[in-house]
């Protein structure tokens, strides 16, 4: 398409804009006062918010109870969702930080479509926050830690797994604050078999395209040790808990899961929707 001069001269001044201003917020476009360090602004950062709703305490799927009265009335074991309910997970717990929207969702996918290792930081810091948690709710800061794997091809393409760069950044956090050991082994676990793109697939279809994707390559790794595994984004939970049942399989006393952001079961269905239109790969 011919550009009119107008718009010549405009696409100029853009790049002049982007060369001399590198550090333009990646969310709201706004001004970085330090390039280079995260991709989102000081504000945008701060607008990352916190799940504030009622969570089932084995995976933390949103609940549509107050939980307040409901633990008052039934006890804490009540507070489980229905597939926890009736398909126990094998992991102790799954938490996250954040929902998986907004700026959360700007970051991840800087970190992992658009190769800004950068994201990797502040991801990081909010994962350390759900680590701490975990920790108080009963996992030992004493840990073997995964991150979930890419199938080799797709790490190739991509250069890096997303979650062992979390898991790099998050390890230095806590080592700075003191009292964790935590022991990257990431080698342990292998992605066999390329899932595609789980995406628009319902939760049982999620679990049989996951059927022995993953196989503990190292099992002395894990055998009597607490792992964690770490991912950028819990979806339905079927990553989860694949490796989970693999790493119990090869004997791990028990595993925990840690991520950084959330899509809760409403955002699922939303995107199912989105996906018949599109061939975005979003899992992975
Ligand atoms: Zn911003
Ligand atoms: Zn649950």
């Amino acid at each position: 398409m011919l550009k009119s001069p107008g718009q010549i001269v405009r696409s100029v001044f853009d790049d002049l804009i982007t060369t001399f201003f590198p550090g333009d917020c990646r969310a709201c476009g706004g001004p970085l006062l330090k390039a280079g360090t995260s991709p989102l602004c000081n504000e945008c950062v701060r607008e990352l918010r916190e799940q504030s709703a009622t969570l089932c305490v084995r995976c933390g799927e949103a609940l549509d109870v107050d939980g307040l009265h409901y633990e008052r009335q039934f006890g804490a074991e009540a507070l489980l969702c229905s597939p926890c309910r009736m398909t126990p997970p094998e992991f102790e717990r799954a938490a996250a930080w954040g929902l998986y929207e907004d700026g959360m969702r700007e970051l991840i996918h800087l970190l992992k479509y658009e190769g800004v290792e950068g994201a990797a930081k502040p991801l990081g810091q909010l994962l350390a926050r759900v680590m701490v948690s975990l920790a108080e709710g009963g996992m030992p800061r004493d840990l073997a830690v995964i991150a979930v794997p890419l199938f080799p091809a797709k790490q190739r393409l991509r250069g890096y797994n997303q979650s062992a760069r979390i898991v790099d950044e998050v390890s230095e956090e806590l080592r700075r604050a003191g009292g964790w050991t935590l022991r990257a082994a990431h080698g342990a676990l292998r992605r066999i078999r390329d899932t595609e793109s789980q995406f628009g697939l319902t939760a049982s279809g999620r679990r049989r395209n996951l059927r022995g994707a993953f196989v503990v390559a190292d099992p002395a790794a894990v055998a009597g040790r607490e792992v964690l595994l770490v991912d950028d984004i819990y979806t339905t939970g079927a990553t989860a808990r694949e490796c989970a049942r693999v790493l119990r399989q090869a004997g791990a006393a028990k595993v925990w899961v840690a991520t950084v952001a959330r899509a809760q079961r409403e955002m699922v269905a939303r995107w199912g929707a989105e996906a018949e239109a599109s061939a975005m790969h979003w899992e992975q």
